[in-house]
């Protein structure tokens, strides 16, 4: 007879429960248990009411060209309901006015140099930088060479600037992709944040002529959706899966904080507010900060590296518009903020009800609005009613609105969007390793390690079951 062995998911967020959920569904000798230290689970996935309709407070979108998060989609009978955005343009603010982004971007990085020239976004002279990289022929940077394992990675900043120019950088790069962790794209792994142009740059001195060729290569139908939402809201991907493993009877504690881990014979020891649990093997689906401190002890030399991992903080503000108040027509999906022209609070906005057909309304506009970054928390450090009159105050510069919200709703994510710095890929590379040497059976997975969408989050829980012996 073969003996069961007891694997205990730590955290249960999207990672921690799709590795439960994955457990369970396909290894029938194991006894999964999860612990969580919140009374809820989902971790930054969380959806609302609010204005009558079920509001996303983090994450409202997946993306729809990589795999995971539409199988999971499938698996949990949610694949008929999926939406994606009625909106598929957007604007940045830049200029001193909102303009559209062009078509053709990758990632922020114009493959489309004569719809870049009509958006006005550029200049002259920043166009004719950019146009410089069409006729390259030799590297003028670090990308040549084959460096899979991103080795000798740089930040998106340094690439950008040296082969498009500052202005490309600033008014376009940097807006797309230092919004999705609240960072700075001059700070950002090229290898961890943006590994599509990683490949390209590798691949030509032109970086336009190699995005343009993998775009050739994929034959991705421009009708096919980039993103996908669920209209009753994120959350219920966590909540489908806490149901399964409910109904699977696999234990679920909530407000149980794991303390700390203690090596035993075979097992180890997880102290928590139900008492001691011990198990063969534990997946710490935690953020970097919290794992670091549980595997102090047991695992230091990684731990102390683990600890250091920055993260920023950032909030979402959900307001309601009445619509006759708004001086702009909402369009598109909403609005990005170029790093040549910061705005005192506001970093972004996603005009959800434009975006989302679910949450439109005849007369009330939903709008999601962040604010705060990596290094600048002055937003976080305002109460609820001064952030919503200082992002009030962008919004009329922006958009014209000239009245106050019928509603509003904050969200703070603090110490919740990992910074990925040149090397990261590394670094992570460096913690498995020492993990699995120092603490044989313990796995680590999430949102610190290789990729915070949604998508790369549930990949890394399914990673981390498939890796129990
Ligand atoms: C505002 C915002 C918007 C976002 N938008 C998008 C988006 O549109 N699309 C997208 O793909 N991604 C988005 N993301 C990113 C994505 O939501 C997250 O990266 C992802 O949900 C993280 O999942 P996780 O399971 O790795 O970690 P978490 O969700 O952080 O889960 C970790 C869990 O561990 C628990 N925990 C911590 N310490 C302990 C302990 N000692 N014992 C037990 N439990 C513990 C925590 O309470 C938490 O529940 C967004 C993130 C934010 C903050």
């Amino acid at each position: 007879m073969t003996s069961r062995r007891r694997v205990v998911v730590v955290g249960a967020g999207i990672t921690g429960l799709t590795a439960a959920f994955t457990l369970a569904t396909n290894r029938p000798d194991t006894d999964v248990v999860v612990v969580e230290a919140s009374e809820r689970v989902g971790g930054k996935i969380l959806t609302t009411p609010f204005a009558g309709r079920p509001v996303d407070c983090g994450a409202d979108a997946f993306l729809a060209r990589v795999p995971e998060a539409l199988e999971l989609c499938r698996e949990l009978g949610l694949q008929t309901i999926l939406t994606s955005p009625a909106q598929k343009s957007a604007y940045v603010w830049v200029n001193g006015g909102l303009h559209h982004l062009p078509s053709g971007l990758v990632l922020g990085v114009p493959t489309d140099l004569d719809a870049l020239a009509a958006s006005g976004i550029v200049s002259d002279d920043g166009l004719a930088r950019a146009s410089q990289d069409l006729t390259r022929t030799e590297w003028i940077d670090s990308a040549n060479g084959v460096d899979p394992d991103g080795a000798d990675d740089q930040s998106v900043g340094d690439l950008i600037r040296t082969r498009l120019g500052d202005e490309v950088h600033e008014k376009l790069v940097s807006p797309l992709l230092s919004g999705v962790n609240a960072g700075d794209a001059d700070y950002l792994s090229l290898a961890a944040g943006a590994a599509q142009i990683a490949v390209a740059a590798r691949t030509s001195p032109s970086l336009i002529t190699a995005l343009r060729a993998q775009s050739t290569a994929a034959q991705i139908n421009p009708e096919t959706p980039v993103f996908h939402g669920i209209p009753v809201g994120t959350q219920t991907l966590t909540d489908l899966m806490l149901a399964r493993l409910t109904q699977a009877d696999v234990p679920v504690h909530l407000s149980c904080p794991v303390a700390s881990i203690t090596r035993g014979e075979k097992t180890w020891t997880l102290s928590t507010p139900l008492g001691p649990i011990t198990a063969e093997e534990i997946i710490l689906a935690t953020p970097a900060h919290p794992t670091a401190r549980l595997l102090e002890t047991i695992a230091p030399e990684p731990a102390r590296d683990l600890a250091s991992l920055e993260y920023a903080s950032a909030a979402m503000v959900t307001l309601a518009i009445s619509k006759k108040s708004l001086g702009v027509p909402l369009d598109a999906s909403g609005f990005l903020v170029a790093q040549t022209d910061p705005l005192p609070t506001l970093t972004a906005c996603s005009w959800a009800s434009a975006k989302w057909a679910h949450l439109d309304d005849p007369e009330v506009a939903i709008l999601r609005v962040s604010a705060g970054k990596h290094g600048d928390t002055h937003a976080l450090d305002l109460d609820d009613a001064a952030l919503v009159a200082a992002l009030s105050i962008d919004l009329e510069t922006t958009m014209g609105i000239n009245a106050p919200p019928l509603a509003s709703r904050v969200t703070r994510w603090i110490d919740a969007l990992p910074q990925y710095r040149p090397g990261h890929p590394a670094r992570v590379a460096s913690w498995r390793s020492g993990v699995a040497a120092e603490a044989p059976g313990i796995h680590i997975a999430g949102a610190a390690y290789d990729g915070l969408g949604l998508p790369a989050c549930i990949r890394q829980g399914r990673q981390a079951a498939a890796a129990i012996a």
